[in-house]
């Protein structure tokens, strides 16, 4: 499962992923961004958001359904 990363700690509150993309991104209570949603994650508005942070700090985040206990993986 995917999941929006925000690296809220190196917000600058531009306000650019709010501001295209509201379904996705909100501001906290100080005014940097927080992930809103994980619905509709291959919205061309979504990738326009991301591609707009001056910073960078917006990306995708793969997470387990489960708890994260079996990590065992053979390759
Ligand atoms: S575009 Fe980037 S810097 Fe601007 S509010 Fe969103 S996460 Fe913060």
């Amino acid at each position: 499962m995917k999941k929006i990363k925000v690296l809220t700690e190196n917000c600058i509150g531009c306000g650019a992923c709010v501001g295209i993309d509201p379904e996705h991104f909100t501001f906290n209570d100080e005014g940097y961004s927080i992930p809103k949603s994980n619905e509709n994650l291959d919205s061309e508005t979504l990738m326009n958001a991301i591609e707009s942070c001056p910073v960078g700090i917006i990306s995708f985040e793969e997470v387990n359904g489960e708890e994260k206990e079996n990590d065992e993986e053979t390759v």
